[in-house]
């Protein structure tokens, strides 16, 4: 289904600009007036990580007149494999400032607005206001939850995209969306799709579980393709519709996904009527594990002395890593051993275990080894203690010789 073109163009373009978008300006569909509603769009991009990365690029590169760039990080020699907007130079700089100076260079009529602060509630729908659309390449559920729902209550377009290993998925969530005769299409929001995050710890990050660089790309580009569509009022864009992309496979598939009656957003009875606390929504670790944690949680300052404590023969525990054997090459605490997450999910992990003795548990940062100490406690491992900060927090404090991930 088409959609009358979101922006309206520009009075012009100048000679320069005829210049640089020519390739652009024969393709028939695009044309000047395409050209000029590019000119005139402010685009928000959410994130200048993986997606970002790609998406501000080629954002830039289009003549996208407003660029906005909502990031708060700075950038880090692991980001690199992927977020090409960076360079070698810019580790430790401001992503936002960063990912500026790329863009100036890639197209330097473009206007860059830096928004370089963590969104939330207090200031999210303030950054929104004003943009024609938003391209999401946010890597967390709380954040996305809150994108979508202050774009719903600003009425502004946005492109959602998603990337996890060899898999991505993107959409174009526009429940205001309406049809040339401006009757209204029915178009679902992020919420119709998933009305619950996932149980916390369920669906790893990708700094848990990796993600391969160039997927990074696909999917980006993707985001700016139907950004320019929606911009431009060409083509078809994924409103209503799911792109899933398998790497592996090579294959895209394309679902369709209908707006839910029920939607508590943008569903008849609503009852999300503003902002919530998503972070509360979304849940950094599950009940079980929280209340596992409490008490049972010690330092890796303090793992540091257990260990030397049970190197003198003063002390016995056992150390378990339970992160998966790939990244147990990459850096490890000394002494421990591996039994990966899954291991005691399935119980396989039980038999394991030495019934004398306690038993430590660590993972990457603390939230995987929270739930696993939620089960080991359960069966019985009432001394079962885990790490907070997990490796992440052993390599920064107490052995910076080991690379981090
Ligand atoms: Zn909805």
């Amino acid at each position: 289904m088409s959609f009358p073109a979101l922006v309206e163009p520009a009075a012009e373009l100048t000679i320069d600009e005829v210049r640089r978008y020519s390739r652009h300006l024969i393709i028939p569909d695009v044309g000047m007036t395409g050209q000029k509603r590019l000119k005139n769009a402010k685009v928000l991009v959410i994130g200048a990580g993986g997606l970002g990365s790609p998406a501000l690029l080629y954002l830039a590169a289009a003549g996208v007149g407003t660029i906005g760039i909502a990031e708060f990080d700075e950038v880090d020699e692991s980001n690199l494999q992927r977020q090409i907007i960076h360079g070698q130079s810019d580790i430790g700089r401001p992503k936002a400032e960063s990912a500026r100076d790329s863009i100036r260079e890639a197209n330097p009529y473009v206007d860059v607005v830096v928004h370089n602060e963590r969104l939330d509630n207090d200031n999210v729908l303030q950054v929104f206001e004003g943009y024609d659309l938003i391209v999401d390449g946010t890597d967390n559920f709380a954040t996305r939850y809150m994108v979508n729902d202050a774009a719903y209550f600003l009425k502004i377009p946005y492109v959602w995209g998603s990337i996890y290993r060899f898999d991505g998925q993107a959409s174009v969530f526009w429940p205001h969306a309406e049809d040339e005769n401006g009757q209204s299409v029915d178009a679902p929001c992020y919420r119709c799709l998933y009305p619950e995050p996932p149980p916390p710890g369920m669906v790893p990050s990708c700094a848990e579980g990796g993600v391969l660089g160039v997927l990074c790309a696909s999917i980006g580009s993707i985001q700016v393709n139907e950004a320019i569509k929606v911009i431009t009022g060409i083509g078809d864009p994924i409103v209503g519709k799911l792109m899933i992309y398998d790497a592996l496979e090579m294959e895209y598939r394309k679902l369709k996904v209908r707006k839910d009656p029920n939607c508590a957003l943008c569903g008849d009875n609503a009852t999300v009527t503003g902002l919530i606390d998503y972070e509360t929504f979304c849940g950094a670790i599950s009940d079980d594990a929280a209340e596992a944690a409490a008490g049972s949680t010690i330092s890796v300052v303090q793992l540091e002395h257990m260990l030397k404590e049970r190197s003198e023969g003063t002390r016995d525990f056992v150390l378990v890593d339970v992160r998966e054997p790939n990244e147990y090459e990459i850096n490890q605490i000394p002494g421990s051993v591996l039994i990966p997450k899954g291991d005691f999910l399935n119980g396989s992990a039980l038999e394991k275990l030495p019934s004398d003795k306690q038993i430590v548990m660590h993972c990457k940062t603390g939230v995987r080894s929270a739930e696993t100490l939620a089960i080991v406690k359960g069966a019985g491992y009432s001394d079962a203690v885990h790490v907070g900060g997990g490796v992440v927090a052993w390599v920064n404090q107490i052995d910076p010789s080991q690379p981090s991930y």
